[in-house]
């Protein structure tokens, strides 16, 4: 006979599985581990239509499938997806707050791995996109208004500064700021604020 660790009953041995690679009996008998088994199924399938798993695998589909949409934005620039598994990902995450949180990497040009994922709002995640242009929002007018700059190629930045990214992008302020107003790109550039 034998204790169950979990139920505590004493057991046959021919209740208790034996252990592959020891091949002494498990601390838990047999009825306690289909149990476990099933409860652990069970919480796996609830968890699967949760955002968090949502998360998980569409970050991993982003950088480990060729034929996914974003594929050439994580995989294709080197982005790796480091989690083996959802319980390493989510005890890294946590739950996902309430509000319009999603998933986010902390530098940018990372990978998806521990130490570098954080839940994020759409407005933390655009200042800190790797085509966020740092210097139009240093300088000394940290207080001043942001402008979201949309280039002809689709980077958006966001800026304080707009003289200084007209100076460099050979653009007319009057005519960026005419932009916020009307909605016409100047030279294929329109700008709003923040
Ligand atoms: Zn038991």
């Amino acid at each position: 006979m034998k204790a169950c660790t979990k139920c505590t009953k004493d057991k046959p041995l021919a209740e208790f599985y034996k252990r592959s690679d020891t091949g002494k009996p498990h601390s838990w008998c047999k009825k306690c581990k289909h149990q476990s088994g099933k409860e652990w199924n069970a919480k796996a399938q609830g968890m699967a239509r949760t955002p968090e798993y949502r998360a998980y695998i569409d970050a991993k589909v982003r950088c480990d499938n060729p034929n996914d949409q974003k594929y050439s934005w994580y995989g294709a620039r080197g982005i790796e997806f480091k989690f083996d598994s959802f319980n390493e990902f989510y005890a890294e995450l946590g739950e996902r707050p309430k509000g319009n949180y999603s998933l986010d990497r902390i530098d940018n040009d990372g990978n998806y791995e521990v130490g570098n994922i954080r839940w994020a709002t759409k407005t933390e995640q655009m200042l800190n996109r790797r085509d966020y242009d740092k210097p139009w929002l240093a300088g000394n007018n940290f207080n001043a208004k942001t402008y979201e700059i949309k280039h002809p190629s689709g980077v958006v930045s966001l800026v304080k500064n707009m003289a200084d990214f007209c100076r460099r992008y050979g653009l007319d302020k009057a005519n960026l700021h005419t932009s916020i107003k009307t909605g016409w790109k100047h030279r294929g550039y329109s700008a709003q604020h923040v």
